[in-house]
């Protein structure tokens, strides 16, 4: 995703790789044949149908515009002895964990609430003469919880940090699927038929960076799918399974097919980070965490004072960690992104002013004003855009060292940093964005 709090992703599918001539007729075979995987870029063709997953494989509906072909390589499913949650029932946990203890210290501060005092003497006897095994019982399930998590850390391949993921490829590819049959089915009626010219342009410029970086396994790996809508919202954003969803109106502000290579690669760098499987990985075990404190809340405290405790603390907590958390996550996929971009002999150059682009229709007011930075789960335009130029240098390098050729020596920063405010407007204007 590129800009702020529009979607929630979670997860993306990893799948084995076979020897697969993908054409049109065999598209959509494989596309059922989940233990087997290729690249292939798929669109929506008709907008006025009932949009199931299932359907698009069983009935024809999916059509492959631009098959792929791709080398022998043997399945690599993992194999490691974690135990995995199922993702499915991560998501049906959370609202259970969080309400469940909710309800549990609600329902145990009104059984209290009923005893007499007599009866509060006695449980307060009995509970203090046991208070050595209810600690206990805190300790083991904080140190169970601890040790899954010891346990389930990994090095991210590209960028060597280690992350918490309790999920597998299986299970990831499982729920790509569920999440986009679920999107299809709210953007039923936005999807832009596969006849827009907007998927040739696409389908173009994404070939051309899995192309570059098919040396990178999980690139191989990855079934990306493209959907485009025609929605308001000015965004791109990537779903579990490598399924790119991509605005018509981003495509508008984004001027030429460098700087819709910056734009793809970030939302694929999102998927080979699996930031959607840490993402919902961190979440699922942060609510085991607070279920305790949640619970302990609502037990110890009137409902109205237990409300506005457990409000503050999910919002502390919020602006402490999760959004500086999605912030980072966000930097490091532009960090990455501009890599794959810079393999692929793009003008990565064209990344700065993309996002000095958007700031500037920003404070235009032609794109709406962004959160104030701290309660943002995206970074602000300009800091993108002086991030994404401190790291140009090295990307540069890397782009020289991928052996494409050399860039134009007038640089597009400069040329528009040098417009004046009205040059801008004007610009723009000539553009057809304001
Ligand atoms: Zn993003």
């Amino acid at each position: 995703m590129i800009l702020d709090n529009r979607y929630n992703y979670t997860a993306k599918a990893l799948l084995s790789v076979s020897m697969l001539t993908v054409s049109r007729s065999l598209c959509q075979k494989n596309l059922q044949q989940s233990t087997t995987s290729h690249f292939v870029i798929c669109s929506v063709r008709n907008r006025h149908r009932t949009w199931t997953y299932k359907r698009f494989l069983i009935q024809d509906k999916f059509d492959c515009r631009k098959p792929r072909y791709l080398k022998l390589q043997k399945c690599d499913f993992r194999t490691t002895q974690n135990l995995h949650v199922p993702p499915l029932i991560a998501l049906l946990l959370r609202p259970v964990l969080r309400i469940g203890s909710l309800l549990m210290g609600r329902g145990m501060k009104r059984w209290w609430l009923r005893k007499s005092d007599t009866e509060k003497e006695e449980y307060k006897r009995w509970f203090g003469e046991r208070s050595n095994i209810f600690l206990g019982c805190f300790g083991l399930y904080g140190l169970i919880l601890a040790l899954y998590y010891l346990t389930h850390l990994e090095t991210d391949p590209l960028t060597k940090r280690s992350r918490f993921i309790m999920f597998n490829r299986e299970q990831e590819k499982k729920l790509g699927k569920m999440v986009l049959e679920a999107h299809l089915e709210v953007h039923k009626a936005d999807l832009v038929p596969h006849s827009h010219p907007a998927y040739k342009r696409l389908i173009r410029v994404i070939e051309k960076i899995f192309t570059a970086n098919k040396d990178l396994k999980l690139m191989r790996d990855t079934q990306w799918t493209l959907t485009v809508v025609n929605t308001p919202l000015t965004n791109s954003y990537i779903l579990p399974g490598g399924n790119i969803f991509i605005s018509l109106d981003i495509l508008k502000i984004i001027e030429n097919d460098d700087q819709l290579g910056i734009v793809l690669a970030h939302e694929m760098a999102h998927s080979l980070l699996l930031h959607n499987l840490e993402i919902l990985s961190g979440q699922l075990m942060w609510d085991f965490l607070i279920a305790v404190p949640i619970l302990l809340i609502w037990a110890l405290f009137p409902d109205m004072a237990a409300a506005l405790i457990h409000m503050i603390g999910e919002r502390i907590v919020t602006v402490m960690y999760n959004l500086p958390f999605s912030r980072g996550l966000e930097n490091e996929a532009d960090e990455v992104g501009l890599k794959l971009a810079a393999k692929a002999c793009i003008d990565i150059r064209e990344a700065v002013v993309f996002w000095a682009t958007m700031r500037t229709l920003t404070e235009m007011h032609t794109l709406p004003t962004e959160l104030p930075g701290w309660i943002s789960t995206h970074p602000a335009h300009g800091d993108r855009e002086k991030h994404l130029n401190a790291t140009m240098t090295k990307a540069l390098e890397l782009r020289h060292d991928s052996g494409c050729a050399v860039l134009p020596a007038a640089d597009p920063r400069d040329k528009f940093y040098k417009r004046s405010a009205k040059e801008q407007e004007t610009y723009f204007k000539q553009r057809g964005i304001i």
